[in-house]
């Protein structure tokens, strides 16, 4: 059954009542409530523009609604984007289209533009970076999650070292099931450097608990600077390891990026740094990486 709250002779169903001009004059002056009622922000903002707008452009009944309500979706949908990635927390703006696939010759570039449509959030499965520092994980992690936040996908980012202290603390604190929760919830979960520090063997399980919680419910990127055969080391126990893996690896999309360092390029072509030995190509993961002025890290 319709409601039936108007206390005007609202159109109806059947058409148009006969309404007196005094009646239309009470809901034109009821137009701003109404649009607030309806939470139609964009169309009472911008109003007198849109009407002029479409009274210049001598739009129809039908196309000037259509005009309005694409001025309300399209203000909605900015105002979705810029609360979602507030709370992604991304530490920087990176895009893909200012990824320099050049640069960085060891990565498929129709691999990356693929992981970038996205398909693999909808999909649930998860994405590993493996690449020595300063190769580009953190500003393909940042921009493919901005893409899945502009398909609607919830994200978050934090590193692996912000996110154990969280766990830890938790678990101190009796909260842990609340925190787990909290970063099971993203659909796109976000965790970056993984393994510059190895962890105590305690981190590791609660690390163990929140992929497994997330496992085939919600995405996870993750990037990391050792190989995943050193993940034993990183976690300080190979069961813990394997376990992680086993799931992390599951449904995956690994991309190993092998490569000189994005952010000394320059300088090395100033000659303040020697090539590394054997080219580019030749630096794998977890290779001796060249020095790094500490504030660039
Ligand atoms: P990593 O996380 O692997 O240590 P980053 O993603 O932090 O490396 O890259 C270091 C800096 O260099 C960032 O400012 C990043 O945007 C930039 N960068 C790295 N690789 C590229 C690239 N191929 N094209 C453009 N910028 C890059
Ligand atoms: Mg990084």
């Amino acid at each position: 059954m319709p409601r039936t709250t108007q206390k005007t002779s609202a159109p109806t169903r059947g058409g148009m009542t006969a309404a007196e001009p005094a009646e239309i004059q009470r809901l034109v002056e009821d137009l701003d409530g109404m649009l607030s009622r309806l939470r139609l922000g964009a169309i009472r903002e911008q109003l007198d523009g849109l009407l002029e707008e479409a009274a210049r452009r001598q739009l129809n009944l039908r196309e000037a609604l259509a005009w309005l309500c694409a001025a309300e979706v399209a203000s909605k949908e900015q105002r979705r984007l810029s609360m979602a990635l507030t709370i992604a927390h991304f530490p920087f703006v990176r895009t893909l289209e200012g990824f320099e696939f050049e640069a960085q010759p060891s990565i498929d570039p129709g691999k990356i533009r693929d992981l970038g449509t996205c398909r693999w959030v909808a999909n649930g499965d998860n994405v590993v970076l493996l690449g020595p520092p300063g190769v580009g994980k953190t500003h393909l992690e940042v921009a493919l999650g901005r893409e899945a936040v502009a398909r609607g996908y919830t994200a978050q980012f934090t590193t692996a070292m912000e996110l154990i202290g969280a766990l830890v603390k938790a678990q101190q604190q009796g909260t842990l099931e609340m925190r787990l929760a909290q970063y099971a919830k993203p659909k796109l979960l976000i965790i970056d450097e993984l393994g510059y520090l190895p962890l105590e063997p305690e981190a590791g399980h609660l690390f163990f608990q929140l992929i497994s919680r997330r496992y085939e419910q919600g995405s996870v990127l993750i990037s990391s600077n050792r190989p995943v055969d050193e993940w034993d080391e990183v976690f300080g126990d190979q069961v813990v390891a394997a376990a992680i893996l086993d799931r992390l690896l599951h449904h995956s999309h690994v991309v190993t990026i092998r490569g000189d360092s994005y952010r000394l390029r320059e300088k090395r072509r100033s000659g303040l740094f020697r090539p590394q030995a054997g080219g580019s190509s030749s630096a794998g993961i977890g290779g001796v990486a060249p020095p790094i002025p500490a504030e660039e890290v």
